[in-house]
């Protein structure tokens, strides 16, 4: 059993419509879910079976664009393999598009992933934003407090991590599998 079937029960198998699995009252309180569901107006830009893009209503550059999976997940994590894949094609697809529309010569993509990032609605979306060299706007190393840090030591906790995290879902898969 592969890892989507895993977190994903039955009644929702690829090529079903997917609803989310958090509470009502949340996803009722969600701002994007409301923009995808269409109960709130925004300017869309792009939709597909498992993504929405539109523009952001608080711009920092021109074509400022955000683009949401259809499902309500907090946090980039939380997404399922097949959703996350959904989302990263989308944003392959419209990156282009977006930056060409306002004559911009690059892009800057990033996500506020989690509160303590500074992520205000917890739906997951990614930013667009289109850039000039020169708009005087900041890269995203600039976000960060800096400070040294001993590279060794903390690439071998990440692997480390990586590791028993591709364990444990292996044997987690071949439980259930
Ligand atoms: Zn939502």
């Amino acid at each position: 059993m592969n890892l989507q079937n895993r977190k994903t029960p039955p009644s929702k198998r690829r090529g079903e419509k997917t609803h989310n699995p958090v509470s009502t009252w949340e996803t009722m309180a969600c701002l994007i879910c409301s923009i995808v569901e269409g109960h709130k107006p925004s300017h869309m830009v792009y939709e597909d079976a498992n993504t929405v893009a539109f523009l952001d209503v608080r711009p920092v550059a021109p074509g400022h664009t955000l683009l949401v999976p259809r499902t309500h997940v907090a946090r980039l994590e939380d997404l399922t393999p097949e959703q996350a894949e959904a989302l990263f094609a989308a944003l392959y697809r419209i990156l282009n598009p977006v930056r060409e529309a306002v004559g911009a010569d690059a892009t800057t993509v990033g996500v506020n992933n989690g509160p303590g990032s500074g992520q205000e609605i917890q739906h997951v979306h990614i930013h667009i934003i289109p850039r000039h060299r020169g708009d005087g706007g900041g890269v995203i190393q600039s976000l960060g407090p800096g400070g040294r840090v001993d590279l060794t030591e903390t690439a071998e906790r990440i692997k480390k991590k990586i590791a028993s995290m591709t364990k444990r879902s292996s044997d987690s898969n071949q439980q259930t599998g």
